[in-house]
């Protein structure tokens, strides 16, 4: 650990399977490392197979009859319990976040709280999960829908939400009364391991939550293959999102993707320009350009390119770059070299496509040396269809696109092949309510950065982003439950339906 400290022990991870943490059956297993510090081994992990899915998927099919059995309000009992428990480790969560992902302790807090927020939010969900009563057509009948639970979700996550994302999927998925079985990222499965033991502390019963650490190509295909999991709900990358929608459209699964982003904040020209200063860098650079959310284009009125540039630059020179559990530290390191690859890569194409204002390279010297760190980069006069302006980085890199007018910049903003989250920054209310309808994003902010979307509202994307379906809020639960339409005849008669109650 960076932190000054000894380092502690390195966990061993396990699989939990039907309530039991085993070893997988592949005999193999795979490291995690600190990215602040690669040579602090968070832990030893299980490389799961196959085999290993196979039997959490049996287990949770088991647990399944039981747990839909069981009231939703009771189930939403159990997701409360578990929330005060995520809240009674908070801080101890949220240091294993920063260790094994690196983002700064601050953010990690915030990880953990979404998962808390989400995890209160669905105990309520127990005792709504609304249908609909509605008056039927004919005399001495009742209509109704209710929502019933479809089976065992297989769950994927990424790992630069390892906290929030799987409790956002877990959650409604077990409320509704699913069975779950759960495949972590490869860069975060201690962040897994803690939460899925936390599940079991608060009285999931065993085998309703299934934890399969390993790779997206063995784990991760053989849940989207198993002909026993209905319902895939899957964050990550727009490309293995395509491979994973295309596996599981041959077996007509349900499948809920929030994929890429490349999100653009608008600056007009009479805009507070230190508040969008404030929000740019907040969004570009918290988590290191890391969150699907992140701001990586600022479209900005070129009246007014000059001075935000300079407010821009100032803000950026000053970040401090290190180990996030350190106090000082605002940005923390990227989540492993082969990230670090890719913005390297992208910073070489955006030398040809923009001028370099600052950063561009990777982060050295003392403590930095020992992670993967790069500097914060901002290129300026980047045309909207460039390359870094078009293609997901990851990572701290971000451009400056100017532009004429509020239309032009409408174009560039929806000119992308993604459409996460947007904002704008303008005194004008005329003109954000315009935005608010032209933008072509999930989310739009409003003098705000594009990242700090809350549980209650839907989540996800247009276009590449996804397939249409969201996460939090009540919509969450259209992902893992399916709708029953009751008609209930009390007449004692045969009553034809659009045909009885028509004249003649
Ligand atoms: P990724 O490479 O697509 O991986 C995501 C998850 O999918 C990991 O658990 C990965 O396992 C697994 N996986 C990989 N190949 C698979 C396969 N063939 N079948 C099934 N699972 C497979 O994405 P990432 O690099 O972890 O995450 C970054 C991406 O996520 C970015 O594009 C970001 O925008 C997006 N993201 C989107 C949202 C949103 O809500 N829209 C939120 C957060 C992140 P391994 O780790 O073992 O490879």
């Amino acid at each position: 650990m960076t932190e000054g400290g000894t380092a502690p022990a390195p966990v061993a991870g396990r699989n939990l399977i039907a309530g039991e943490w085993i070893e997988s059956v592949s005999g193999r297993a795979f490291e995690s490392r600190n990215p602040a510090d690669r040579d602090d081994l968070v832990g030893v992990f299980q490389a799961g197979s196959a085999a290993d899915v196979a039997m959490a998927v049996r287990a949770a099919e088991m647990a399944y009859p039981a747990w839909r059995a069981v009231p939703a309000p009771k189930r939403g009992e159990v997701l409360l319990r578990y929330a005060g428990l995520l809240r009674r480790d908070k801080e101890r969560l949220a240091r294993a976040l920063t260790r094994e992902m690196g983002k700064v302790i601050a953010e990690a807090r915030g990880d953990v709280q979404e998962a808390i927020d989400i995890a209160e939010l669905m105990a309520g969900e127990g005792r709504r999960m609304f249908g609909d009563t509605v008056p039927s057509e004919l005399p001495d009948k009742w209509a109704m829908s209710i929502r019933q639970p479809i089976g065992v979700a297989g769950i994927i996550t990424p790992w630069n939400f390892p906290m929030a994302i799987p409790a956002w999927k877990t959650m409604p998925a077990l409320v509704a009364g699913n069975t779950v079985v759960f495949k972590p990222a490869s860069d975060t499965p201690w962040c897994a391991t803690i939460l899925v033991e936390l599940m079991a502390e608060a009285g999931f019963p065993p085998g309703v939550v299934n934890l399969v650490t390993g790779s997206g190509a063995e784990v991760g295909d053989a849940i989207v293959d198993s002909p026993d999991v209905p319902v895939i709900s899957f964050t990550g990358s727009t490309t293995t999102g395509k491979r994973i929608a295309e596996r599981a459209g041959r077996r007509l699964k349900r499948v809920a993707l929030e994929l890429g982003g490349k999100n653009a904040i608008v600056v007009l020209a009479d805009a507070d320009l230190d508040l969008a200063a404030d929000g740019i860098v907040w969004s570009a650079f918290g988590t290191t350009g890391q969150r699907c959310t992140a701001c990586s284009r600022v479209i900005v009125e070129a009246a007014v390119v000059g001075p935000l540039m300079e407010k821009l630059e100032r803000r950026v020179r000053a970040l401090r770059l290190g180990d996030g559990l350190l106090a000082d530290t605002d940005v923390g390191p990227l989540i492993n070299e082969t990230a670090a690859a890719k913005v390297e890569e992208y910073v070489e194409i955006g030398r040809r496509e923009g001028e370099l204002v600052c950063g561009g390279s990777r982060a050295t010297g003392g403590a930095l040396d020992r992670g993967v760190f790069f500097e914060p980069t901002v290129f300026a006069g980047v045309a909207p269809m460039a390359r870094i302006a078009q293609e997901e980085i990851f990572g701290p890199v971000l451009s400056i696109i100017p532009v004429a007018d509020y239309d032009a910049a409408v174009t560039a903003v929806n000119h992308t092949r993604y459409g996460l989250s947007s904002s704008i920054f303008t005194r004008d209310v005329n003109v954000a309510f315009r935005a608010m309808r032209d933008f072509e994003t999930g989310i739009v902010y409003v003098n705000a950065g594009t990242i700090g979307a809350e549980t209650h509202l839907p989540f996800g994307g247009w276009k590449e982003t996804g397939n249409g379906h969201r996460e939090a809020g009540h919509a969450a639960l259209e992902t893992y439950t399916e709708w029953k339409s009751v008609y209930v005849d009390f007449s004692g008669r045969l009553q034809r339906a659009q045909i009885d109650n028509q004249p003649g």
